[in-house]
């Protein structure tokens, strides 16, 4: 037995929640804790207040709307994404997964009935980084994988004048919640747009994500030794030339090992016209679905920096810059995804997750699973982001139920 379930409501809030932040292109700019995001905040707890929810905010802006279940002492199910955005962002990454979450609480509000535990939907702070450094540092600070402290110190991307604090200050969104509480979910599902063209490709609307692929940044920095570009070109120790082969080798190894390699970010010294440039730092990041891909993918290019670097007489410092450890969701949960997605007679299959979400961190904590539905063209972080009706339904037809089932059921 189940409750109903509402596609057309989903939608509409779908709707509804992009007009706030709405670009003139359809996009939305809703960067975290801006005058946007709080009034997305507030149409969130509005509609939670609405659906018979309580409303909790914790030390770092997240927002937490739980619909109480049968059995008081049972631990939460939860249900998770965020409603901040990137800046030229569109209308599906992150709300998706909130206003999934919000249709579950309203179905079984409206229906009167109640789950054996409680179900509570998590709108995330900064998943996206964008404003404050990282991303998704509100539920890495939940999950204690960040010092909360320094969640809160983040300046400001845009004027570091600000903090994340200062922020959250000033929006009114600082709670007094213990971000803690969020290692006690039972469970935790994400609902996301995937981001990539595979679902769309083969016509299959639901991706069950079997893991969250790990991400390795690094920083290299070639030194060699600055001159007069009018110097003769043997013996030169052009630390930009020999920067250039390692662009191309990181290239040439995710093509060649199945994996994604990318350098992002080149910053020159003397940088300019005249001159031969003596130090070039490389931001580079790689990631690969195996397990052992980004150690492999790791090896390949670090034998290539030896190799290029004795030959042009440049020296080369490797610093690891972070990354995302490999995250495996919860087998359980992944099995009744597929399972609910079966029942509505929707075609799944198992794929990585090769960007990061909140899930991502939560998973590290706490048994979770991450779901994707297709997006138009596999675009995202674009104002033209888009999904389908028939998608959107079918995210809600595979993940509802499952979610209903973690909680115990109904009551
Ligand atoms: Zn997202």
């Amino acid at each position: 037995m189940s409750i109903p379930f509402s596609p057309d409501r989903f939608w509409r809030s779908l709707e509804e929640m992009a007009r706030i932040g709405a670009t003139p292109d359809g996009g939305v700019r809703r960067l975290a804790l801006s005058a946007e995001d709080t009034e997305a905040r507030a149409l969130l707890r509005d509609w939670g207040l609405a659906a018979g929810c309580s409303v909790e905010v914790d030390r770092l802006g997240s927002m937490y709307l739980t619909y109480a279940g049968a059995d008081p002492g049972a631990a939460p199910v939860a249900v998770g994404s965020h409603l901040d955005s990137v800046p030229t962002g569109g209308r599906y990454d992150g709300p998706y997964g909130v206003l999934l979450g919000l249709e579950i609480l309203r179905a079984l509000h409206e229906a009167g009935r109640r789950t054996r535990a409680p179900i509570t939907v998590v709108n995330w702070t900064n998943e996206e980084g964008s404003r404050f450094s990282p991303s998704m540092s509100a539920s890495g600070g939940a999950m204690g994988l960040i010092d909360e402290a320094k969640v809160l110190a983040a300046p400001d991307n845009f004027d570091p004048s600000i903090t994340y604090g200062d922020a959250l200050r000033q929006t009114g969104w600082a709670g007094d919640a213990d971000p803690a509480m969020a290692r006690n979910f039972a469970a935790y599902y994400e609902a996301h747009i995937e981001q990539g063209p595979i679902l769309e490709r083969e016509g299959i609307p639901i991706g069950i994500v079997t893991h969250c692929i790990g991400v390795e940044q690094w920083t290299l920095v070639f030194t060699g030794r600055d001159g007069h570009v009018g110097s003769p070109m043997a013996g030169r120790q052009d630390a930009l030339a020999a920067a250039s082969e390692l662009v191309l080798a990181l290239e040439r190894i995710a093509i060649a090992t199945g994996g994604m390699a990318t350098a992002t970010r080149l910053t020159l010294e003397p940088d300019a016209r005249g001159n031969i440039p003596s130090v070039v730092r490389v931001a580079a990041n790689i990631r690969h679905p195996d397990e052992d891909g980004n150690a492999r993918m790791t090896a390949a290019f670090r034998e290539d920096v030896a190799e290029l670097a004795a030959r042009r007489g440049v020296r080369v410092e490797i610093e690891r810059a972070g990354g995302y450890p490999r995250v495996p969701f919860a087998p359980k949960l992944l099995d009744s995804l597929r399972r609910a997605a079966g029942a509505a007679q929707l075609r799944h299959r198992d794929m990585p997750g090769p960007i990061p979400q909140d899930a991502l961190h939560v998973g590290i904590v706490v048994p979770s699973a991450l779901m994707f539905i297709p997006c138009d063209g596999g675009v995202s972080h674009h104002p033209s982001e888009s999904i389908s009706r028939e998608w959107c339904a079918a995210g809600l037809a595979a993940m509802g139920p499952a979610v209903i089932e973690a909680a115990g059921g109904l009551a």
